[in-house]
C-alpha cells in the first residue's frame, strides 16, 4: 500500500497493489470481495477503513507487466524509450526513473549530435544502467514473487542481514534510488 498526494499537493491518495498471477485473476474476481478484504485486513489491519471504499470488483484494475529485452534501443530513424524499450517487473520501482532518464539522455544526444550519430550515442549511453536494472529485476523477481514459500525465509534472512553490512546497504540504497549506472 502506498500513500501519496495528488498533483495539487492537498488530496491524500492511497494506492493498493495486490499481486497475483495473471492466470488466477478470473478466479480471484469470481470470489466474494469480502473474502479478499478479510485476507488483507488479517495482513494489514490498518487497511480496513480504505477497503470500505471498494464496493465492486470493477473498481480494481488488473495491471499486467512483462519483460522487454533489447541489446540496442535504436535503428536507423527509430528509437525506443521507456517500457517500449525495457519493460520489467515493478520489483525495484524504477520504471518511471528509467523512462525519464531515457528521455533526458535522448534530448541531450539530439542536441549535441546529428541524427545519424545521436541515436547510437543514446543507446550506448543507456546500456550500463538499463542492463543493470533489467538483470537485477529479473534476478530478484523469483525471490519476491515466487509461489514457492520455501524462498521466503532465505529471502528475509539474506536481506535483513545485508542491510546491516555497510557496502551492501550502500549498494542497495543506490539501486533503489535509481543511481546505479547513471
Ligand atoms: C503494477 C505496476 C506497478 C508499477 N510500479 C512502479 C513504481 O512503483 N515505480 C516506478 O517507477 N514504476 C512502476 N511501474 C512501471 C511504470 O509504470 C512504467 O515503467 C512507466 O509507466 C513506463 O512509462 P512509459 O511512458 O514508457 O510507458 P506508459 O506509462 O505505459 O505509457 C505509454 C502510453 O502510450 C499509450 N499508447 C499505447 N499504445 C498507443 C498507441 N498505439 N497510440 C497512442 N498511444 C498509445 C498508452 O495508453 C500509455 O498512455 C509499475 C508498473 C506496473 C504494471
Amino acid at each position: 500500500m502506498m500513500e501519496s498526494r495528488g498533483l495539487d499537493q492537498t488530496e491524500a491518495l492511497t494506492s493498493l497493489f495486490w499481486s497475483i498471477r495473471l492466470d488466477q485473476d478470473a478466479r480471484w474476481r469470481a470470489e466474494p470481495l469480502d473474502v479478499w478484504k478479510a485476507r488483507i485486513v488479517s495482513l494489514v489491519p490498518q487497511a480496513e477503513g480504505w477497503l470500505q471504499q471498494i464496493e465492486t470488483g470493477d473498481q480494481i484494475l488488473t495491471a499486467r507487466y512483462g519483460d522487454v529485452r533489447q541489446w540496442s534501443w535504436h535503428k536507423e530513424g527509430l528509437v525506443l524509450l521507456g517500457d517500449a524499450a525495457h519493460a520489467m517487473s515493478p520489483q525495484l520501482g524504477q520504471g518511471v526513473n528509467l523512462a525519464l532518464r531515457d528521455a533526458s539522455t535522448l534530448a541531450q544526444c539530439l542536441e549535441r549530435y546529428p541524427m545519424s550519430e545521436a541515436l547510437a550515442r543514446y543507446s550506448a549511453a543507456r546500456r550500463l544502467q538499463l542492463t543493470y536494472y533489467s538483470w537485477a529485476t529479473r534476478g530478484l523477481t523469483p525471490l519476491f514473487q515466487s509461489d514457492f514459500d520455501g524462498l521466503a525465509l532465505p529471502r528475509r534472512w539474506v536481506f535483513r542481514t545485508l542491510q546491516h553490512l555497510p557496502p551492501a546497504r550502500w549498494a542497495m540504497t543506490r539501486t533503489m534510488a535509481g543511481w546505479v549506472g547513471r
